[in-house]
């Protein structure tokens, strides 16, 4: 039995998005910038998709822009803030749990002169609004702040950090990287209130190789690339229409389904999370996470990686997430204060529409069976 509980890393193709896909690319592959007829078409296709991505968002279909994954629109969306704001200052907030692609390029620009706030969550992984407002700045142009935490699958208080923000001071932009949280958790961008948000295909079962910024509407922003004149200038580039295609069809089916889906995945993880510490002598939970689909356990004293191998050898998926890079635990669960053992021995668990009971049961198996064949560091 194959047991795919890693779908935070990346999700299975839906048989919608292959079927939407293999259309484009096989009867529908213009290219939208040529003035003939099968272009024309091509280009008409491809507003039809961004109406649906702009559907699932809760936004306007303008304000909607493809861009090639979740770490280009992080990058972005922290580039166009940072040269927008530019003239008024050089602070920006972030949290210490965010995703590489936001803790690099704002690493970057702290190379560069800007200076950089980064707050801390509590022990459960979540961001304090207090904390944010106590960091704001007159000379803030930025705040980044993630809507679920990949690792933790915690959900931090974007709609209220926003509000505290716009409060404050109008101008300062707010980007949330959604990659975790679209379609898993139900939000629309009005709702959040934030005016950059990133999106990445691959977590909500189109393939890899799309993404989506949302910029709101009025914010004048620079492009990332320079070159044509494709997604209004922003994000030049043919666009890659067969992977917008799938992505559109993802979308569709989570609209569509969306309700089902988040209760299959809520009721899966409550079952990890009674089974996997009543069959597996010593393993902890180290969050239950927020959004249905991601928890984190931890068997101290054996190291994550060697679980995920040992896992994997019987046909098991699971992440260690970043849970331990060179001997030492990965930022986040760094951040959480927890005992080193429990950090160091921490596995991330994540579901789909797709996952079964069946493949929890037989983690939680071959976990006991690796607790009693092996003794712990
Ligand atoms: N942000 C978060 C929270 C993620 O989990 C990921 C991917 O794991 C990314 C950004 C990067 O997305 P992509 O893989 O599409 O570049």
């Amino acid at each position: 039995m194959f047991v795919y509980l890693d779908h935070a890393a990346t999700t299975p193709v839906c048989a919608e998005a292959t079927q939407a896909a293999l259309e484009e690319m096989t009867a529908a592959f213009g290219n939208p910038s040529a003035r003939h007829a099968f272009g024309q078409q091509a280009a008409q296709r491809l507003e039809e998709r961004r109406a649906v991505v702009a559907e699932a968002l809760g936004c306007t279909p303008e304000e909607v822009f493809f861009t090639s994954c979740g770490t280009e629109g992080d990058n972005w969306a922290i580039q166009a803030a940072v040269e927008h704001g530019r003239r008024r200052g050089r602070h920006i907030i972030t949290t210490v749990i965010e995703h590489s692609a936001v803790l690099e390029p704002i690493k970057a620009l702290e190379g560069k002169g800007w200076s950089v706030t980064r707050l801390k969550p509590n022990r459960q992984g979540r961001i304090s609004p207090e904390d944010l407002r106590a960091a704001l700045r007159e000379d803030t142009v930025l705040v980044s702040m993630m809507l679920v935490n990949n690792e933790l699958g915690t959900l931090q208080p974007v709609a209220e950090c926003a509000r505290i923000v716009k409060a404050y001071a109008p101008e300062i932009l707010f980007h949330t990287d959604a990659v975790q949280g679209f379609l898993k958790v139900p939000f629309t961008v009005k709702e959040l209130g934030v005016d950059l948000l990133t999106v990445s295909g691959h977590k909500i079962r189109a393939p890899k190789g799309i993404g989506v910024q949302y910029i709101r509407s009025g914010l004048k922003l620079s492009p990332l690339l320079r070159g044509g004149g494709q997604e209004r200038g922003l994000r030049p580039g043919t666009e890659p229409t067969a992977q917008i295609a799938a992505l559109s069809a993802a979308c569709r089916l989570w609209m569509d389904h969306g309700a089902e889906y988040r209760a299959h995945m809520e009721s899966l993880k409550a079952y990890a999370l009674e089974q996997l510490p009543a069959r597996v002598e010593g393993l902890e939970i180290v969050t239950p996470g927020d959004a249905p689909h991601i928890c984190s356990v931890s068997l101290p004293g054996y190291p994550s990686e060697m679980l995920v191998r040992a896992l994997s050898d019987q046909g098991i998926c699971v992440s260690s997430g970043s849970a331990c890079h060179k001997g030492k635990p990965s930022h986040v669960f760094a951040a959480l204060g927890l005992p080193k053992r429990t950090a160091m021995g921490v596995l991330r668990i994540s579901f789909g529409p797709t996952s079964t009971r069946d493949e929890v049961d037989a983690l939680a198996d071959a976990l006991s069976a690796i607790r009693s064949s092996r003794v712990g560091a």
